[in-house]
């Protein structure tokens, strides 16, 4: 017997084998069952989901004689083995008319075939027409068709079959009950194929199979054609290696590699791999596509975990991967992923073109590249008093940009590793005293030192020393390194601010201004009052250092905290479970769980040492207790509350009591809204 492909020797012959169309399979059955026949149906699909397949198991339905010759013989569970069925199966049915519209677009051939719609069926009950690709009929066969379709003779069912709905009149439309048949999920490919080879007792790895499963792009017979042809390439085995370099496909393990190293911020490991990629001479254009796709299941793992698909058989390793981005970097990533494709037709080869994308992910990432920078960078115009402090702070090569650019502060404001000890401490006190450097920073979080004094004093000001005990030297150091991130992104070397430029003139004095400042600053009462901006944040910044943080204080210094964005958000749902003074453990909402990711939790740390709370920070997931509030929920309370208030306000005014007395007005009470902006949270 000569060879069948799999796509004709498993093609379903019964809805029970159908794959992946249950919607429609339902209806059908159901309307078979009951004996409430449309008599023209129209499936749309793309090419290989079952819309001939379909149709041919609906004929069986109509014809099979297993239950009797009779109307009553009509089933929607064909027996497969009567005459009729069997001439179905084998194409030799001669009461299933079979017509592919493209190539029989003309007028004549749609009357022709019309002419005989009359006739009774030769051999079955019905006579069955099944029109392929119908929206390859011209207008005139359309017209031509319209009167039978709306009134067939009892005899005869119309089955149309269309790739593109859209094409057809809505005249054609509007006398058929139409059937959209779905994509093939990978997933449901991948399942049918392993079964399908089990059964030819065909060797396989799953790996392999996913990759078919995606190259059959929803189609199932694509599955089934492009598996004949691996077996065929493997000599009788489907093995990964053999189905990716027939397919041309990229192995998707190196692009998993790719956003791996980008989770450990490891340029070189990146481009390594790049590397390890180049000598397969792969299609760069399609390994940026592919990350691409990688990032968006990645922001649909954190955002929504249960949604990620299996497309690639890596469901696992991509949720792992979520765990390790912050939302915001994958966002960004993805961004950069698509422009950086866009870009291509214009880099000088694409292998280039990938790398600087790679890199642009890394060096625009709102932390910036950690690897500190070897060789200090220029500063505009180098004064001499300037060149000492930068070779000394040399933190990051991220912010060499906001340096060049004129701004000194930043570059002081890094943490100098030379002297460990106290006088390293208050670096961000110094960056307090030099406003223009907020003026190009990040303007997102509100530093702590801008908050209104009363909020944060309530707890007695202690000695620092517990400050500086914990991992507090290092903490401060973070938050400045964001916020000069930002300046690399739109350096504005023209737009200095005069204080800047005056910082950049005498930076000698001012590095012994604030050491002067620095260094009374455990003895809060006794500031030297030359550096009257320096003394506000004083009292913040030792506020509370080694009082334990309960939850009211949580509550109270929340809005000092400075946080923006995700990292907010999920401060805002967290209550204070425990600290020791050491480490602090919060508890979060479990509904925001998913956004728990370990740089959130690092950036409340950071802002909590910048308050004086210099912990371990440790945020569990957890039923929260319900007498406590979250500081989101605490917002939330008060802005009722100061809604209900102007509402009550309002229903107790006179005027607005005329209003209503004489002209019978009301008061729609979601437009009211409080004269000042609640608490955010
Ligand atoms: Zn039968």
């Amino acid at each position: 017997m000569s060879y069948q492909v799999l796509a004709r020797k498993w093609r379903p012959r019964t809805f029970h084998e159908l794959v992946g169309q249950e919607h429609v399979q339902r209806a059908l059955v159901n309307a078979l069952d009951q004996g409430r026949l449309h008599h023209a149906y129209l499936f749309t699909g793309t090419r290989g989901v079952g819309k001939t397949t379909l149709a041919r198991i609906l004929a069986k339905c109509l014809n099979c004689t297993a239950k009797g010759h009779g109307d009553d013989g009509i089933t929607s569970t064909p027996c497969g083995e009567c005459d009729s069925c069997r001439a179905i199966d084998e194409g030799r049915f001669v009461d299933l008319i079979e017509v592919d519209a493209a190539s029989r677009t003309k007028v004549e051939d749609t009357r022709e075939l019309l002419d005989n719609v009359q006739y009774a069926p030769t051999q079955g009950r019905y006579k069955v027409y099944l029109i392929d690709e119908v929206h390859m009929l011209s207008t005139s066969s359309f017209n031509a068709l319209l009167k039978t379709l709306e009134e067939p003779p009892p005899h005869v069912k119309f089955l149309l079959a269309t790739t593109d709905p859209q094409k057809l009149p809505a005249t054609v439309l509007s006398r058929c009950l139409q059937f959209t048949l779905k994509n093939m999920p990978p997933e449901r490919i991948v399942t049918h194929l392993a079964k399908v080879l089990e059964a030819e007792g065909i060797g396989c790895e799953e790996s392999a199979l996913w990759l078919l499963g995606r190259a059959a792009d929803g189609s199932m017979r694509d599955a089934m054609s492009l598996t004949d042809q691996a077996i065929a390439f493997g000599q009788g085995q489907v093995r990964h290696a053999d189905v990716a370099a027939m397919l041309g496909t990229l192995d998707h393990r190196h692009v998993l590699a790719l956003v791996e190293a980008l989770a450990d911020v490891d340029a070189p490991r990146l481009l390594a791999e790049v590397a390890q990629l180049a000598e397969q001479g792969p299609d760069f254009a399609a390994v940026l596509d592919d990350m691409s796709a990688v990032l968006h299941r990645l922001a649909v793992a954190q955002m929504v975990p249960e949604a990620v698909d299996n497309g690639h058989g890596d469901r696992e390793t991509i949720l792992a991967l979520a765990s390790r981005f912050t939302a915001e970097d994958v966002q960004l990533y993805y961004q950069i992923g698509i422009q950086g494709r866009g870009d291509m037709a214009h880099a000088p080869d694409l292998r280039t073109a990938l790398e600087m994308t790679l890199l642009r992910m890394l060096a625009f990432r709102p932390q910036g590249v950690p690897q500190p920078a070897k060789t200090p960078l220029p500063l505009r115009g180098a004064g001499s008093g300037n060149t000492p402090a930068a070779p000394a702070s040399g933190a990051e090569d991220s912010p060499t940009d906001a340096r060049s650019a004129g701004n000194p502060a930043a570059a002081s404001s890094n943490q100098p590793p030379s002297e460990p000890g106290p006088p390293d401490e208050p670096a961000p006190a110094e960056h307090a005293v030099e406003p223009g450097a907020e003026a190009e920073g990040m303007p997102e979080p509100p530093p702590p030192w801008e908050e209104p004094a009363g909020e944060a004093v309530t707890p007695p000001p202690v000695d620092p020393a517990p400050v500086q005990a914990g991992p507090a030297p290092s903490a401060p150091a973070g938050l400045p390194s964001q916020e000069h991130a930002m300046p690399m992104v739109a350096p504005e070397p023209a737009s200095t601010p005069p204080c800047a430029t005056q910082q950049g003139i005498a930076p000698e004095e001012d590095e012994s201004d604030t050491a002067v400042l620095e260094a009374p600053e455990p003895a809060v009462e006794v500031p030297p009052v030359e550096a009257s901006i320096a003394i506000e944040p004083e009292p913040q910044a030792t506020a509370a250092s080694d009082a334990l943080l309960d939850h009211d204080h949580w509550l109270e210094s929340f809005d000092s905290l400075g946080l923006g964005g995700l990292t907010r958000n999920l401060a805002a749902h967290c209550v204070v479970e425990a600290d020791d003074g050491r480490r602090l453990t919060l508890r979060l909402d479990p509904s925001q769980e998913a956004m728990n990711a370990e740089i959130h939790v690092r950036r409340v740390q950071e802002a909590l040492a910048g308050i004086g709370i210099a912990r371990q920070l440790v945020i569990e997931a957890g039923e929260l207790p319900e007498q406590v509030e979250t500081p989101r929920q605490r917002a939330d309370r008060i802005a009722a509350e100061r809604h209900a208030e102007a509402v009550a306000a309002l229903q107790r005014d006179p005027h607005v009591r005329q209003l209503q007395d004489t002209f019978g007005a009301r008061l729609i009470e979601s437009t009211v809204k409080p004269a000042e902006a609640a608490p955010r949270a």
